[in-house]
């Protein structure tokens, strides 16, 4: 299902006091967005540091978290997704003022079950796929921009239309609509394609190197005919736009041949097994976020794994080649 302006009434919003927790990415391009959007009662919940100052030069007059969210008929929760359920515990769970609704930009927290929701609370998901200074840019140039909304918990009744007047007052509903997902979809998605899809390019990508290295290329020839001459980004750019395979009418025929028929006897039987065990077992099941949850053990694993990808041939190979470029590109 796909919801547009039409669908929306942008005056549910405008009456309601509107609370964000958090004016960071999002949150700073979505309280502008709504500002503009004619809501009044906008409120910023955040320790006074960095994004507080902003929030302030911004015309807003950020208070604590704690406050905003005792006065929110709409919560915006929009901190990073590792910390909701912590601040959620600590700050929110315990202020939260009756009758009100959960605004999440991302599926995670509640696809896992990781916020507990009082009993009279509504939760939608306004969720961007797009980084807080697009939406704010293409609100502002009246460009439209991809977004999966969905209800996830509809006490009043109005839970729909509550998520709709967000979406639209934000932007979100313009051209071609905002999509209807779920939070375990949204999330889903997310993780599918950070556990199984780029890792396996990734990985591919290492054992390409490997390969050629042994064949006595050059770490200069091969990465940047593999990378750095940015050749992936403007094909998966052509994807975007024309096609997934059409784009490859830009290749020569030599390299169509090549690529088609090397694809078409691939018959992917070991990598979908290998994706539907990451799907089913580590993501759908909560196996992965309940072990994430564990603030602790999460940033000695991300420490390791760090650690761990530096013994790579590419990842060196990277940095020699790196080394000797112009300095715009040793980044
Ligand atoms: P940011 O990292 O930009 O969030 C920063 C904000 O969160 C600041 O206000 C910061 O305040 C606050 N914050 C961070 N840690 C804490 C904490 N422990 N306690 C209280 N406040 C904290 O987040 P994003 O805008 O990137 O993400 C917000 C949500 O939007 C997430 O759910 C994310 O998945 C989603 N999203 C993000 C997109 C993106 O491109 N960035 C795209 C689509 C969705 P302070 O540090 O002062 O406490």
């Amino acid at each position: 299902k796909i919801y547009h302006d039409e669908d929306a009434d942008v005056n549910i919003v405008r009456s309601k006091t509107v609370a964000f927790i958090g004016y960071g990415n999002q949150g700073r391009a979505q309280a502008l967005n709504l500002r503009d959007s004619g809501v009044t009662n906008i409120i910023i919940g955040n320790i006074d540091d960095d994004y507080a100052k902003q929030a302030r030069e911004d015309g807003f007059n950020p208070i604590s978290i704690e406050e905003a969210v005792s006065q929110g008929d709409i919560l915006m929760l929009l901190i990073p997704d590792e910390d909701q359920q912590t601040v959620w515990n600590e700050k929110i769970r315990k202020n939260i003022k009756p009758n009100s609704t959960l605004v999440v930009a991302s599926g995670y927290n509640i696809a896992f079950n990781l916020l507990d929701l009082p009993d009279d609370m509504d939760a939608v998901m306004v969720a961007p796929r797009m980084i807080g200074a697009g939406v704010r840019d293409r609100y502002v140039q009246n460009i439209p921009y991809p977004c999966f909304v969905s209800v996830e918990k509809d006490v009043s009744g109005a839970a729909l239309a509550t998520c709709l007047s967000i979406a639209c007052a934000i932007g979100a509903t313009r051209g071609n609509g905002a999509v209807g997902s779920s939070c375990r979809e949204e999330a889903g998605i997310d993780l599918f394609a950070e556990q199984a899809l780029w890792p396996e390019i990734m990985a591919i990508f290492r054992e390409g190197y490997n390969v050629l290295r042994e064949a006595g290329f050059s770490d200069e020839a091969i990465l940047f005919d593999m990378y750095l001459s940015k050749e992936p980004a403007e094909i998966f750019e052509r994807a975007a736009d024309e096609g997934f395979v059409k784009q490859l009418k830009y290749h020569s025929r030599t390299s169509q041949y090549g690529q088609l028929s090397t694809m078409n006897r691939n018959d992917g039987n070991e990598i979908r097994e290998k994706f539907r065990r990451v799907l089913n077992d580590n993501i759908l099941s909560g196996n992965f976020a309940k072990k994430w949850s564990d603030t602790k053990w999460a940033a000695e694993e991300l420490a390791k794994e760090w650690k761990e990808v530096e013994k790579a041939p590419i990842v060196q190979a990277d940095q020699r080649v790196r080394d000797v470029l112009k300095p715009d590109r040793k980044k």
